[in-house]
């Protein structure tokens, strides 16, 4: 399995959108390597998590096909995860030659109800053929573009059932903790139930070492090492899993010395756009 996260942000980006604080002013001076843009993981070239705005520049910037991609898991509605208005330009006039008709999309109710509101306006009846949308909720599991997926209940917003995932094949499990802070103890033990053992385990940074009371909506790395310790202790990881910390906020001044050799530390690895893992 091959897992390329192909940006690394939280929802305003580094430098952030309309931000001149001293962080973003020192990474706008670097930008070819210090930028960090909305979260979105793509496996194998088939299987995308997450669909922010900057989906686009992704697809430019690492030569990825999007017309490639069989299926979409959406972890929340949240506008730095999901952008549903591009959708309307997948056929018609605008793409010919895709590589896959149908895009399938896995997110909950209201990612459901944003995609309806934000293709709406625009959207061909022709492209909406080739895309299917799947309600999901949380520990439903399903198979999608040949994966086997078992989302469960993140722990960021009253407002929806925000949800992480566990994305298996051939024996190779990623575990993505998008956005969320530490998990309820369900989780782990829904993993356990189903004999999930992750390779790889994708956690929520937004505030790295920054000063943060515990929000319950993110993490920073002392709450990263305590879901590592639980998911230890329920023997969910493998004895050799790969910890990857992801999703910063311009606050945490996450530039990519610093905070590989925070996270490094630590016993994680920061991620940072274009990196590509395999297990
Ligand atoms: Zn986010
Ligand atoms: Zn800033
Ligand atoms: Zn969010």
């Amino acid at each position: 399995m091959k897992i390329r996260y192909l940006g690394t942000s939280a929802a305003e980006g580094f430098p952030a959108v309309f931000c001149n604080c001293a962080n973003c002013t020192a990474a706008r001076a670097d930008l070819a390597r210090e930028r960090r843009t909305r979260s979105q993981a793509l496996i194998d070239g088939v299987l995308l998590i997450d669909f922010p705005p900057d989906t686009y520049q992704h697809a430019l910037q690492f030569g990825v096909d999007l017309s490639a991609v069989r299926a979409l898991l959406v972890t929340h509605s949240h506008t730095d995860h999901f952008y549903a208005q591009e959708f309307v330009n997948r056929g018609y006039k605008f793409a010919s030659g895709m590589r896959e008709p149908v895009l399938e999309l896995y997110g909950n109710a209201e990612v459901r109800a944003v995609f309806e509101e934000g293709t709406r306006r625009e959207l061909r009846s022709c492209v909406a053929e080739g895309l299917r949308f799947h309600t999901v909720s949380p520990y439903d599991s399903f198979t999608a573009a040949g994966y086997s997926v078992l989302a469960l209940p993140a722990s960021h917003t009253p407002k929806e059932d925000a949800l992480l995932y566990a994305v298996s094949k051939d024996g190779k499990t990623l575990l993505y903790l998008n956005d969320t802070g530490t998990l309820r103890e369900a989780c782990y033990a829904a993993l356990a139930e189903r004999g999930i053992c992750a390779d790889l385990v994708s956690l929520d940074c937004t505030q790295a070492d920054g000063e943060h009371s515990a929000s319950g909506r993110h993490m920073g790395f002392a709450e990263n090492e305590i879901v590592r310790e639980k998911l230890v202790k329920y023997g969910v990881v493998k004895p050799y899993a790969k910890y990857y910390v992801t999703h910063f906020s311009h606050n945490s001044a996450p530039f990519r010395d610093r905070i590989g050799a925070a996270a490094a530390a630590r016993g994680f690895i920061a991620a940072y756009d274009g990196l590509e893992v395999t297990v």
